[in-house]
């Protein structure tokens, strides 16, 4: 068991560094798009704050290379001071002495938001002296970036090597519902991807298939699938690299006797960019969604789940010619009696645009991070959080 925020005692007063996962998305003018990763770091932020901590409040934002004023965390703290009125600060430095001055005026039960940590090379570096200069501003860590629980960097791993540590009940709950979806399923446990990123994806398939009883693949998945199995996918995206491997998991799916569910009809685009309803995929064409004959089949397979994960979108959904599967999906899993999960980046805006976010049972708030978990591994910026 990981220490989590609960198992810290007489934190009055004290300075708790504590990561979050900020790493809102923006518009053109640097707005906050969607403010989901902020208010889930809420709870956290409460917990210890109420209990008089002095919360020093850290994150990334973006990629910057050094510093730029676009990707500041300051509209970050302007969210932040809407929940706690009067109790939020912000400094315009990660570390330093600016930062230091700031800490030494804070109140207890107040929050200092800490600038972008990635306007500093060493943050992705795990660089020993970055990882100094932060350490050094507090006298706790907490961990509640889920969002970048899959890497080493110096705020979530480096950092919690030099100062007693713990886990916030966002990494909490997220660890609870992946390890229990697969270590105890509730059956029949029917695990759905699409999406783009195969070579990610396959090693995940290869640990769920010990796991579910009905595997679906859709989106940009399937055809390395399609292809593996001799069928004529056109243009369709696909690993040629990977087709090994899809015909090692279609083969062993038959000797375990679990069900891999493939599109058997397909939305394509034409060569002269006509879209086309198809079951046989012809040269030039490109498959971007999948056909009514599949959203029924998958949808008759959702319906019968007692649990189901989900990760990658069944089409292209940024495009409304080839959004209907995926919408159509969404909607099948939100309306199951099953226990449901849904991860990744994409899946979850998916789901949220469809306007089925309050019936699903688990929205992860980490696509890399909940991939991971999926593939049955263990996150670095987790495994580093002292045991009780
Ligand atoms: P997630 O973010 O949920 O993990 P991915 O990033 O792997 O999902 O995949 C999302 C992307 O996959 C979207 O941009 C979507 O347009 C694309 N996609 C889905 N199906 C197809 C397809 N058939 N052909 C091309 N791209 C697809
Ligand atoms: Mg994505």
């Amino acid at each position: 068991m990981k220490r989590t925020i609960r198992d810290l005692k007489n934190i009055k007063g004290e300075r708790i560094l504590l990561r979050c996962d900020f790493n809102v998305p923006l518009d053109n003018w640097g707005d906050i798009l969607d403010d989901t990763r902020i208010v889930a770091a809420i709870p956290t932020i409460q917990y210890l704050q109420k209990q008089g901590a002095k919360l020093i409040v850290c994150s990334h934002l973006g990629r910057p290379k050094g510093y730029d004023k676009f990707l500041s965390l300051f509209p970050v703290a302007v969210v932040l001071m809407k929940y706690f009125p009067n109790k939020v600060k912000f400094c315009n430095k990660t570390i330093g002495d600016e930062v230091k001055t700031a800490i030494k005026n804070m109140k207890n039960g107040e929050i200092l938001v800490l600038e972008n940590l990635r306007f500093h090379a060493g943050e992705e570096k795990n660089d020993p002296a970055f990882v100094k200069e932060l350490a050094s501003l507090a006298d706790f860590y907490v961990d509640d970036a889920f969002g970048v629980a899959h890497r080493k960097h110096a705020s979530n791993y480096g950092v919690a090597l030099k100062l007693p540590n713990a886990i916030g009940f966002l990494i909490e709950k997220e660890i609870q519902v992946f390890n229990k979806a697969f270590e105890k399923p509730a059956h029949p446990f029917v695990a759905i991807f699409g999406g783009a990123k195969v070579a990610d994806k396959l090693n995940l398939i290869n640990n769920v298939m010990d796991k579910a009883d009905t595997i679906i693949i859709g989106g940009g998945m399937a055809y390395t699938f399609l292809k593996a199995q001799g069928e004529n996918i056109g243009d369709s995206i696909m690993s040629a690299d990977q087709i090994e491997n899809a015909k090692k998991i279609l083969f062993e799916a038959q000797n375990k006797g679990i069900k891999i569910l493939l599109p058997i009809d397909h939305v394509c685009l034409t060569e002269n960019e006509r879209v086309v309803r198809t079951s046989k995929i012809g040269n030039g064409m490109t498959a971007l969604d999948i056909g009514n004959n599949t959203i029924r089949m998958f949808a008759q397979e959702i319906k019968n789940a007692k649990q189901i994960v989900w990760n990658g979108p069944l089409g292209k959904y940024e495009d409304d010619r080839f959004k209907k599967g995926t919408m159509k999906i969404a909607r099948a899993v939100a309306k199951s009696g099953a226990y449901t999960i849904v991860g990744g980046g994409d899946s979850v805006s998916a789901i949220n645009e469809c306007g089925v976010a309050d019936k699903i049972n688990h929205l992860s708030t980490g696509g890399g991070a909940s991939l991971k978990l999926m593939e049955g591994k263990v996150l670095p910026g987790v495994e580093v959080i002292d045991t009780l």
